[in-house]
């Protein structure tokens, strides 16, 4: 009888303990799995490669558009070559090595600026310099270039696309810097600026203007702004020694792209040489143009073209 009892006592334990077990290995099944399923809504939802292109792009452009501003900080505070209003004693030795920006030689009022038509027929030979401006406001169609967030004109991407790769193939990279910027982005820049200058040098809202368009653009005259320029790896003077630029001198052209700011016709653009600013014209323009030793503007007046 007492043998009997033991084994109905053993027998109960074992089957506590069998159920015991169970409910445990049910319960850590189920966190298992909880877990697996949690993960993989994570990966989905952010880490997917779309997600995270999105990401790095967004990323990106929010850099560039530090960066340009940067330099552009950089520049108005370290060019000497302005020498009207220049206040320091910058050498040009340093001046070379520093980041340029563009510089205009003028600033044409306003008032007596030309506006432009940007959707003119032959939109690619549309010329925005310093007395000619975009319609405010003017937004292209842009496109975003070479894999990058950096956009042009959407007819004009595919062209940098097609020299970017083949150039590529010769083992140059032609790094997009700074493709379209935005009339407004250029009209805040170009603002704050001017007031910079205005409290620094203790200038007049005009002569702060004038003093800030040998810098910046004033908005709405940059090629930047049309979407059919592209700055090309970067904004230093010394980009003129680059195998890159070397490239891109022996072949642009046949892409459609030329040279647009050179030391030789700086009196007709009023822009200081600038070997990483590539305009766009379309490749039927870009050949005769290089051909012609001609800058974009006086191109166009000897074939009486109007822009
Ligand atoms: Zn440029």
């Amino acid at each position: 009888m007492k043998k009997t009892t033991d084994l109905n006592k053993i027998i109960t334990v074992l089957t506590v303990l069998c159920v015991c077990t169970a409910v445990i290995l049910s319960g850590l099944i189920g966190v298992y799995f909880m877990k697996k399923n949690s993960s993989v809504a994570f990966v989905s939802g952010a880490d997917s490669p779309r997600a995270s292109t999105t990401v790095k792009q967004t990323t990106s452009e929010v850099s560039t558009t530090e960066k340009s501003a940067e330099s552009t900080t950089v520049a108005s505070t370290q060019s000497t070559t302005v020498p009207v209003f220049s206040n320091n004693n910058t050498t040009s030795a340093t001046v070379s090595t520093t980041q340029s920006t563009t510089q205009s030689t003028t600033l044409i009022p306003e008032n007596e600026r030309i506006v432009v038509n940007p959707e003119q027929e032959l939109w690619n030979l549309v010329v925005v310099n310093a007395g000619r401006e975009m319609p405010e406001g003017y937004v292209p169609e842009l496109a975003c270039v070479a894999g990058t967030s950096v956009k042009m004109d959407y007819r004009v991407a595919p062209w940098y696309d097609k020299m970017y790769y083949a150039a590529k193939r010769d083992g140059i990279t032609l790094t997009p810097y700074s493709g379209y910027r935005s009339y407004e982005r250029q009209k805040i820049n170009y603002n704050n600026l001017t007031e910079k200058y205005m409290s620094r040098y203790s200038l007049s809202r005009a002569e702060a203007a004038a003093k800030a368009a040998t810098v910046i653009l004033p908005p709405g005259t940059s090629e930047h702004n049309l979407g059919l320029a592209m700055d090309i790896c970067n904004t230093y003077d010394s980009f003129a020694g680059q195998k890159e630029f070397a490239w891109l001198t022996e072949h642009a052209h046949e892409y459609g792209f030329i040279l647009r700011y050179t030391a030789e016709k700086q009196s007709v653009t009023g822009i200081v040489p600038e070997p990483w600013h590539w305009r766009y014209v379309g490749v039927e323009y870009a050949e005769k143009i290089k051909n012609s030793g001609l800058c974009l503007e006086e191109y166009l007046d000897s074939v009486g073209i109007a822009y």
